[in-house]
C-alpha cells in the first residue's frame, strides 16, 4: 500500500494549494478528487464571473491573468488545470475517498479505486455537493434542478427561479436576456443584500421594470409538471410553469466529517472543530481546509481567504513531524 505523509482529500482550488505547498516543502503527498480538475468550479454556470478580482483568486503568488479585473470560470479552470499539469502534482482524479480509519499511528484512507496510508490528512471537500432542498412535494421531478449551467436551456420557457443571493440572481438575469419568462420566488423581503454590488441594481430595475416578476415573502409549496404553488402574504397563487431551479445555497457533507470523528458545534451552525492556529480538528492528524471550515456558514470562507490555510497547514504538520 502506497503510503504518504499526507493525503489530500478534494482537488479544489484549496486542495491544490495544499498539495502545491506540500510539495514545496518535501513531503510525499496524494490528492484525491473524486471528479476531475476544480470539480465545483467545472460544474458553476458556463458564464460564470467571479466576484474576486484574479490576483486574489491567485495560489502560491502564480500570476492569474485574466481578461477583465474579474475573471471567469473558463480562465479559473485554466488557472488551477496549469497550476496542477506545470508542477506535475500527484493527483488522483475521478476517485472518491469513501472511508478514513485511524490504524495505530497512520490513517488508512479507502477510495473507490484503491487504499492508501497516510500519517495526516487534509480535508478540503468544500460545500457544493450537496445542495439546500426545498423539501416539498415535486421536487424530484426532472424539471426541477439544484444547478444552473446554461441559460439557452431556459429559451421561451416559464422559468420559476427560487432563491435571493448571487446564484439566483445571476441565473434570472441571464436566462431573462436568452428570453425565457422569468419569476423570482423570495423567501424574504427583498433581493439578497450580498448580490454583487454590480448586479443588484440590475435586477432590481428589471424586477420594477416589470420584465422579471418577482414575490417577495413567498415560498413554493409545491412542483408538478405544469404548475406550481406558492404561498404569499396574499395566500396561495398558483403560476404557469415549465422549469424550477431551486438555488437555495449548497451545504458541506456533514455526515462525512462526522465519521471522521470530526466535533461539529451543537447549533445550526454546525461549526467543526479546529484549532485556527494550525487548522488540526479536534483528530490529531486530520486538519481542515477551505470552505468546509465554516460549516452551514458557507459565505464565510471563500478561495479568496482560505488560501492561506495551505501553508499554515504544511508548517504544522512539519512542526509535528519534527516534535
Ligand atoms: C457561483 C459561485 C461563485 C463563487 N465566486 C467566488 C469568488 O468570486 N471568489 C471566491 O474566493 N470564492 C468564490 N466562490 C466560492 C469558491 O468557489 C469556493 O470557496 C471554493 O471553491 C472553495 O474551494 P475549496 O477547495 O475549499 O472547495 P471546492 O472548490 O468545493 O473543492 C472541493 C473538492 O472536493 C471534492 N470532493 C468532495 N468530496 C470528496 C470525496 N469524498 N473524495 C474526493 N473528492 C471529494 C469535490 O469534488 C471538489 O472538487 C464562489 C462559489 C460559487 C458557488
Amino acid at each position: 500500500m502506497q503510503d504518504f505523509n499526507v493525503i489530500i482529500i478534494g482537488g479544489g482550488p484549496i486542495g491544490i494549494a495544499c498539495g502545491l505547498e506540500a510539495k514545496k516543502k518535501g513531503l510525499s503527498y496524494l490528492i484525491i478528487e473524486k471528479g476531475p480538475i476544480v470539480n465545483s468550479l467545472f460544474n458553476y454556470p458556463i458564464n460564470m464571473q467571479f466576484f474576486s478580482s484574479s490576483e486574489k483568486l491567485e495560489i502560491d503568488e502564480i500570476p492569474f491573468i485574466s481578461k477583465e479585473a474579474k475573471p471567469k470560470r473558463n480562465e479559473a479552470l485554466e488557472y488551477y488545470r496549469r497550476i496542477v499539469t506545470s508542477n506535475n502534482l500527484n493527483i488522483q482524479l475521478f476517485e472518491k475517498v469513501e472511508k478514513v480509519k485511524k490504524e495505530s499511528e497512520k490513517f488508512n484512507v479507502v477510495t473507490s479505486k484503491a487504499s492508501y496510508s497516510a500519517s495526516n490528512i487534509i480535508v478540503a471537500t468544500g460545500f457544493y455537493d450537496l445542495p439546500n432542498t426545498l423539501n416539498i412535494p415535486g421536487e424530484d421531478l426532472p424539471k426541477v434542478s439544484h444547478y444552473y449551467k446554461d441559460p439557452h436551456f431556459y429559451a421561451s420557457q416559464k422559468l420559476a427561479v427560487v432563491g435571493a443571493s448571487n446564484s439566483a440572481i445571476d441565473a434570472a438575469l441571464e436566462c431573462y436576456r436568452k428570453g425565457a419568462d422569468v419569476t423570482l420566488i423570495i423567501r424574504g423581503p427583498e433581493v439578497g443584500q450580498r448580490v454583487k454590488y454590480w448586479v443588484r441594481p440590475d435586477i432590481i430595475n428589471r424586477i420594477n421594470e416589470g420584465s422579471i416578476k418577482a414575490y417577495y415573502n413567498a415560498t413554493v409549496k409545491e412542483i408538478r409538471e405544469t404548475e406550481i404553488d406558492i404561498e404569499t402574504t396574499e395566500g396561495k397563487i398558483t403560476l404557469e410553469n415549465d422549469f424550477v431551479l431551486a438555488l437555495t445555497g449548497y451545504m458541506p457533507n456533514f455526515d462525512f466529517l462526522r465519521k471522521l470523528g470530526i466535533e461539529l458545534s451543537n447549533d445550526e451552525k454546525l461549526l467543526p472543530n479546529y484549532n485556527p492556529d494550525s487548522m488540526e480538528s479536534n483528530v490529531k492528524g486530520i486538519y481542515l481546509a477551505g470552505v468546509i471550515c465554516g460549516g452551514m456558514e458557507t459565505h464565510k470562507w471563500f478561495i479568496e481567504n482560505s488560501r492561506i490555510h495551505a501553508p499554515v497547514i504544511v508548517d504544522a504538520i512539519l512542526q509535528n513531524t519534527s516534535e
